[in-house]
Formats: C-alpha cells, sequence, structure tokens
C-alpha cells in the first residue's frame, strides 16, 4: 500500500471504503492518478463536477472571485450570491433561495419550511414530513429520519420524529397516509439516486402534486442528485410539468464547490424571517460565483445535449451482453448487470474508465458536458465489463 493510502487509512476516519485509486489531477472528463494512469470520469465525483475538472468558465468565475473577497459573512451583501438567488428564481418560477452548504442542509431547510408553514396556518400538531421508502436525503439526523431505508437508521436511534414513509408509485397509500396524519410536507426524489437509480411514475408525480395543491401541503422536491442539467432538464420535476413548492439542490449546482439550496416557491417564499434559520457559510462568494458559471450555461441548447448523451448511452447498452435493465434520466443512469456491479465497477477502473454503484447497479453520472469521442470510449469499455 502506498504511503498516501497508509497514512488515509490511519488518519482519516473510517466511513469510506475507497477505491484503491489516489486521484492527483484531472482535466475535463479525464481524472489522472499518481502514477500517470488516465481515466475517463463516469460519476464527476457524484454528480457534482458539472462541467468536468478546472473548466475554463468556472475556473475564471471561481478564481477572480478569489481574488476580490472569498468570505464575508452573511451580514453583508456580495453579488454573487444575489446574482445567483435570482438566475435560480428566473430559471424555475420560484421566488426566493436559501443557500446552505450541502444537499442535506438544503432539506434540512425544506423541513424547517414545511413544518413553519403547517404550523402558522392549521396548528402546531401539523408536523408529519412523508417521504417514500427507498429515499435518501441526506446524513444529518434529520434528512436521516426522512430517509426512507432501516439500514441508515439502525446504528442512530434515537432519530427526529415526524417522518413517516410510503411506497413511492402507490398514490393510494400516500393519500391515505397523508390524511390519518397531521401532514405539513411531502418529500420525494424525482429520480431515487442512491436507491438505485429509479424515476418515479409520471402519473404519481402529478398526483401527488395534485394532492399537495388541493390539501395544502407543502410538496417538496428533492433535486440535490437529479437537479442542475443532470436529467436533461433544469430541474427533474420540469419533466412532469408540476410546480413543487419546494426545491432542493446541492451536488451539481457548484460544479465542485460546497453548495446548497433550497428554493422556495410563493407560498412559502416568506415563511422564514430574519433569524429563523442561517448558515455561516451559506452563500459564500465564492461557491455562487462558481455556480453562477455554471447555471448560466444550462440553456435549451446544452439540457439537449445532455438528453441525446443519454440516448446514446441507453441505446448502447439495451439489450447488450450481460445487461439486464437500464433505468434513469437523462445523464443519471443505472445498469442492472448480470455479473455484479462490483466486479463491472473494477473492471471498468482496470481499463480507465471510474463509475459508480447505487445499491446493485453500476451507476453513470458522466461530467454532462463530456466530449463524445471521451463518451463512446467509456461506453465501449463498460460494455466489455458487463458481458458475459
Ligand atoms: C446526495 C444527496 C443528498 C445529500 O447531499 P449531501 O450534500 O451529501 O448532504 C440528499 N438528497 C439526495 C437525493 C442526494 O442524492
Amino acid at each position: 500500500m502506498s504511503n498516501l493510502q497508509t497514512i488515509d487509512k490511519q488518519y482519516v476516519a473510517n466511513t469510506y471504503a475507497r477505491f484503491p485509486v489516489e486521484i492527483a489531477s484531472g482535466k475535463g472528463s479525464v481524472l489522472i492518478d499518481t502514477d500517470g494512469k488516465e481515466y475517463i470520469d463516469m460519476g464527476s465525483g457524484i454528480a457534482v463536477t458539472s462541467f468536468g475538472q478546472g473548466d475554463e468558465v468556472w475556473l475564471k468565475a471561481v478564481t477572480e472571485q478569489l481574488g476580490k473577497v472569498q468570505h464575508t459573512s452573511n451580514l453583508y451583501y456580495t453579488e454573487p450570491c444575489a446574482k445567483l438567488a435570482q438566475l435560480l428564481c428566473e430559471k424555475t418560477g420560484m421566488k426566493k433561495v436559501f443557500f446552505g452548504n450541502s444537499g442535506a442542509e438544503a432539506n434540512e431547510c425544506a423541513i424547517k419550511v414545511a413544518r413553519k408553514y403547517a404550523q402558522d396556518k392549521k396548528g402546531a400538531e401539523y408536523s408529519t414530513v412523508i417521504t417514500l421508502e427507498n429515499s435518501f436525503h441526506g446524513r444529518t439526523l434529520t434528512t436521516l429520519s426522512a430517509t426512507g431505508q432501516e439500514h441508515y437508521h439502525e446504528l442512530f436511534n434515537p432519530l427526529t420524529p415526524g417522518f413517516v414513509h410510503t411506497p413511492a408509485n402507490d398514490f393510494e397509500a400516500l393519500q391515505e397516509l397523508a390524511l390519518k396524519e397531521k401532514t405539513a410536507g411531502i418529500m420525494m426524489e424525482i429520480v431515487q439516486g442512491e436507491g438505485g437509480v429509479i424515476a418515479l411514475d409520471a402519473d404519481f408525480v402529478k398526483a401527488v402534486a395534485a394532492f399537495c395543491k388541493k390539501q395544502d401541503i407543502v410538496l417538496v422536491i428533492d433535486e440535490v442528485q437529479t437537479g442542475n442539467g443532470r436529467t436533461g432538464a433544469m430541474y427533474a420535476y420540469m419533466h412532469y410539468g408540476i410546480e413543487p413548492d419546494v426545491v432542493t439542490t446541492a451536488k451539481g449546482l457548484g460544479g465542485g464547490l460546497p453548495i446548497g439550496a433550497a428554493l422556495l416557491g410563493e407560498k412559502v417564499e416568506n415563511v422564514l424571517g430574519f433569524g429563523d434559520h442561517g448558515s455561516t457559510f451559506g452563500g459564500n462568494p465564492v461557491c455562487c460565483a462558481g455556480a453562477v458559471s455554471i447555471v448560466e450555461r444550462l440553456n435549451e441548447d446544452f439540457l439537449k445535449q445532455v438528453k441525446a448523451k443519454s440516448e446514446k448511452i441507453f441505446t448502447a447498452l439495451q439489450g447488450a451482453s450481460g445487461v439486464k435493465s437500464v433505468s434513469g434520466l437523462g445523464l443519471m443512469i443505472g445498469i442492472e448487470t448480470e455479473k455484479s456491479a462490483k466486479d463491472v465497477v473494477a473492471e471498468c477502473m482496470a481499463n480507465g474508465v471510474l463509475c459508480l454503484t447505487a445499491k446493485t447497479k453500476v451507476r453513470l453520472l458522466p461530467p454532462l458536458n463530456i466530449p463524445e469521442d471521451k463518451l463512446d470510449k467509456a461506453i465501449e469499455i463498460i460494455k466489455t465489463a458487463c458481458a458475459v
């Protein structure tokens, strides 16, 4: 084992099963290890580096901001923060944005908003938040409680009360539960990412949205992974023509720097007042400047290219040897393989392609602007690794 791996194992908390790869640098959709071996990046640091490594537009935005002022706290106005909030609202029709540093933090804000809205409007007992089975909403104790997967819960009881889970795509069950509970909010991912890259049924999504409107329940769409162009739309909910009350996002928003955002719609835009919520690093000017440079480029033309690349992957892999099914939306793709996902990922890695897993599937989350030649090469290597 190398010196780096020895030191890491000794001193970094033991929470990640790392692959035996030491990344030294990267450019675009290519990562380079400490031996100089190149890998095509089909994971984007888990859907984070939307435009790859060292993207010039992003790098210029970030470094220019670094040269001006790197942090101010939220006691003062800074241009990147205001500009990013304006851009996000203009692109979504949402009204206000709260900035934090991660997906979990964005979801924490959404949960607070849902509870406060319901408390103001219906009474303090309206605090239940419904989420779906097999969902993933984060690792803080409250977002863990929201996460509908038992195995994340077991070690950390007692959890935050007020969360109940219901099966995805069963509207009747959700409706029954929501009417039985004193429901403040319903939170769901459009494509369950960590749960295995599974898109919800359009009919279910629309029915839940209509139900929330009718019952005045806060609808939160968790777009931490699906957001910012990943699925071929600015946000994945836009595929279904619904109007969420809160949209949370993070991962790809900053292009590689930590940022999270809760986008608040008209119904809830003024639920939080002075002092109700905060985050020291939230709205950091460097992170926001980088995010502006990402969000600005997510136009129709670019999203069309994301969809075309997605189709290329689906077409190449569907029906290929050793591939049982391909799921997902846009450049968020799950491959159910005959071999174990772990073996496929290891073989891809040996041949210079970095993929991820989600549950029992191989998961692909390439940079949104991955060049065609790199994508073609990665697809061939993945196909070969899946083949039986
Ligand atoms: C990754 C993820 C989160 C958690 O985001 P962090 O930035 O790790 O806190 C929440 N929800 C979804 C859907 C995610 O994919």
